[in-house]
C-alpha cells in the first residue's frame, strides 16, 4: 500500500508576534516544520512528503529542510483548503493509495497516532484523530452565559487526518467553493463517514507564543543526553598589524595573529569543543589548512558548521566557557562585545556565552606576548536515543 502525507506549511501564522511565520520558527534548535516533516521522513510505511509553503517563504524552507530528501514544495493558495488541494493535485501523478494531511504547526505526533489513522483510514476510507472535550461547554454572548453545551458526542479534531487518496481528491475537486478548516468537514460534506480515533494531548497545535513556550520546555525535557566537549588553541602574533580578530570581533593592537584564515583564536577553540561534545573530530578535519578556499576565511563559519552538526543530531549547546591567556591586548574592555558576537553567531542566548582571561604571569610563549592560547569548554544536550 502506497501511502502519503501533506504538510500544510502555508500559513502565514503572525498571532505569535514574531517576524516569521511559526512553521519557521526554532524549537530547541531545528524549526517547527523540519521536526514536523522528520516525523513523517522516519515512519517506514510512508513513502512520500509533500509540503505545501507559502511563495515568500521559499528560502526560509530550503533553508528549514537542508538534508532532508523531500521533493520539490507546491505553493499553497488564499485558504489552507485551497494548499491541501494543491498538495494532492502534485501527489496525483504518484497515485499513492492512501494521504495523511498534517498541520506543520503540529511537531508533537507520535509514530502510534500515525498507525493509528492509517489502520482506521484503510479499513473505513478516512479517519481523523480526536480527543474527547472534558471542560464543560458554555455559550455566551456579550461575556454572559446564554446555554450549557452538552459535551457528549463532542471532539476536538486534530492531524493527521487520513483518507483514500481518490476520495479525498475528488471531496476536495467538488467543493472547491466552500471554506472548511479540516479535510474530514470536506468528506463528511460528501456524506461518507470519517471514523475518529483517539488523539494525542501532545499533538497540539502551536498557535499562541504561550504554546511555543511550552513546546520549547517539551522539546527540550527529551535533551538528557548531556556531554562535554574540550578545545585549545594557540596563534602567535606577527611582527605588524593593527587589529587581531578575537571571538568573531576586531581588537585594535599592534601586532596581527599569524594564520591560514583569520586566526580567530578563540572562535577556533569553541569550535574543536563543540566538535569534541559530539565527537565530531576536529576542527583541520572539517575545514583542511591545506587547502585554499579557508585562505583568510572568517572563522565564524567553522563555528556555523559545529553548531550545525550538533543540531543535525537534534541537539542544542547548553554552554559555551571560554578562556583567553595573553598578556596583551586587554580582553576586559572588549568581552562583552566579543560574548554578543559568539552569541549571535551561534544564536545561543547571553548567559550561555562565558568569556574569562588571564595572563601567565609574564611566564612561558604567552608571557611573554608571543602569542594568545585560548582554551573551551562546550556542554552540548542531545536527544536520549542518540547514537
Ligand atoms: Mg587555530
Amino acid at each position: 500500500m502506497k501511502i502519503a502525507a501533506v504538510i500544510v506549511a502555508a500559513g502565514r501564522g503572525h498571532r505569535l508576534g514574531e517576524k516569521m511565520p511559526k512553521q519557521y520558527l526554532p524549537l530547541a534548535g531545528k524549526t517547527i516544520l523540519r521536526r514536523t516533516a522528520e516525523v513523517f521522513a522516519a515512519h517506514d510505511a510512508i513513502s512520500l512528503i509533500q509540503v505545501v509553503i507559502h511563495p515568500d517563504d521559499l528560502s526560509l524552507y530550503q533553508q528549514s529542510i537542508t538534508g532532508l530528501d523531500l521533493p520539490p514544495p507546491v505553493f499553497g493558495g488564499t485558504s489552507r483548503q485551497e494548499s491541501v488541494r494543491y498538495g494532492l493535485q502534485a501527489l496525483k501523478e504518484h497515485r499513492p493509495d492512501l494521504v495523511l494531511i498534517h498541520d506543520a504547526a503540529r511537531p508533537f505526533l507520535s509514530h502510534e497516532l500515525v498507525n493509528r489513522v492509517i489502520a482506521a483510514a484503510r479499513d473505513h476510507g478516512a479517519a481523523l484523530p480526536a480527543l474527547a472535550v472534558t471542560d464543560t461547554l458554555k455559550r455566551a454572548r456579550d461575556k454572559t452565559v446564554e446555554a450549557t453545551i452538552d459535551r457528549n458526542h463532542l471532539w476536538r479534531a486534530q492531524t493527521p487526518q487520513a483518507f483514500r487518496f481518490d476520495l479525498i481528491l475528488d471531496s476536495h475537486d467538488k467543493l472547491v467553493t466552500h471554506n472548511l478548516t479540516d479535510d474530514a468537514a470536506l468528506v463528511e460534506s460528501m456524506g461518507h463517514p470519517v471514523h475518529i480515533v483517539t488523539g494525542e494531548e501532545r499533538n497540539f497545535k502551536i498557535t499562541t507564543a504561550e504554546d511555543l513556550a511550552k513546546a520549547e520546555r517539551m522539546m527540550r525535557s527529551n535533551l538528557t543526553d548531556v556531554r562535554t566537549g574540550y578545545g585549545f588553541d594557540v596563534h602567535a602574533f606577527e611582527s605588524k598589524g593593527e587589529a587581531v580578530i578575537l571571538g568573531g570581533i576586531s581588537i585594535p593592537f599592534d601586532k596581527k595573529l599569524k594564520g591560514h584564515s583569520d586566526a580567530d583564536v578563540a572562535l577556533h577553540a569553541l569550535t574543536d569543543a563543540i566538535l569534541g561534545a559530539i565527537a565530531a573530530g576536529d576542527i583541520g578535519d572539517h575545514f583542511p589548512p591545506g587547502e585554499d578556499r579557508w585562505k583568510g576565511a572568517p572563522s565564524k563559519i567553522f563555528l556555523k558548521e559545529a553548531m550545525r552538526l550538533v543540531s543535525e543530531k537534534g541537539g542544542i549547546i547548553a554552554h559555551l566557557d571560554l578562556t583567553l591567556i595573553c598578556e596583551a591586548p586587554k580582553i576586559g574592555p572588549h568581552r562583552e562585545a566579543m560574548r554578543q558576537s559568539i552569541a549571535s553567531i551561534c544564536g545561543l542566548d547571553l548567559s550561555r556565552i562565558s568569556i574569562k582571561a588571564t595572563t601567565t604571569e609574564k611566564l612561558g610563549f604567552t608571557g611573554r606576548a608571543e602569542g594568545i592560547a585560548a582554551q573551551a569548554v562546550a556542554t552540548v544536550r542531545l536527544p536520549e536515543e542518540c547514537p
